[in-house]
């Protein structure tokens, strides 16, 4: 499994290069390897390398990779996530970066209660407006957020989004740009439950172009394991 060593070095090259264009540390990006598909002998390859945080799409496999490697890892639930199976991940993730409905929110902080945990959450945005996508329309995030206000066992922690899937990365700046200032406004009120630390965006087509524009977490998958094979 040497090509996930090779894959990771060349990466995390990448996202110092950018960070320090944007003058920042590399320290100040958290790459999330995306694990959906990959068999636990792949994740365990990536977790010796000390890429400790993974991101789980769906909730049943977040769990049964949660079974046997536990806290391990830090697991970031990342896709889109129904009410209905909130409670089995709740006592199991570190952060749920899809949050884009009241009734969501609503649900992930009862849970939380009931395993007094508090649970650290990322406002989806659908910054390039795609019919196809979830998340919250960017000019109504600023609301949204402040109608989490009574909400006191989630922690809203910043903004994510999925970009479009383009040949060209370049063509993603604008949207990244635009989710950097959504996340600058997002810090202008001070709330009991809200500060405002993350912006998870890009993936492996496009991470580089994000953390160049301020993305303090990327979530990256083919670019570690390569093509996903579903079966
Ligand atoms: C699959 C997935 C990724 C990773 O995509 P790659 O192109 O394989 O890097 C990132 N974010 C979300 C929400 C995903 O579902």
């Amino acid at each position: 499994m040497d090509y996930i060593v090779d894959n990771v070095r060349r990466i995390q090259d990448a996202i110092s290069q950018a960070a320090a264009k944007s003058g920042r540390p590399p320290e100040d990006v958290t790459l999330v390897g995306v694990t959906k598909t990959i068999d636990i002998p792949r994740i365990q390859a990536l977790l010796d390398l000390g890429v400790v945080n993974l991101g789980e799409n769906k909730p049943q496999e977040l769990c049964g990779k949660y079974a046997v490697l536990g806290d391990c890892a830090h697991w970031h639930l990342i896709g889109h996530l129904q009410t209905n199976k909130v409670k089995s991940v709740i006592d199991k993730a570190s952060m749920i970066h899809s949050v884009d409905s009241l009734r969501l929110a609503e649900e992930i902080d009862k849970r939380s209660k009931s395993v007094q945990k508090i649970m650290d959450v990322l406002i989806e945005v659908n910054i390039a407006g795609e019919f196809s996508k979830q998340g919250v329309e960017p000019e109504k995030t600023l609301d949204f957020i402040d109608s989490l206000l009574y909400l006191t066992n989630i922690h809203v922690c910043g903004l994510m989004c999925i970009a479009p899937y383009v040949d060209n990365p370049e063509k993603n700046r604008n949207y990244f740009v635009k989710m950097k200032q959504l996340f600058i406004d997002a810090n202008g009120t001070i709330l009991h439950n809200k500060e405002m630390k993350h912006l998870s965006m890009g993936m492996s087509n496009d991470f580089q172009i994000a953390v160049e524009e301020g993305a303090t977490m990327v979530r990256i998958g083919t670019g570690i394991f390569g093509e996903r094979f579903y079966v």
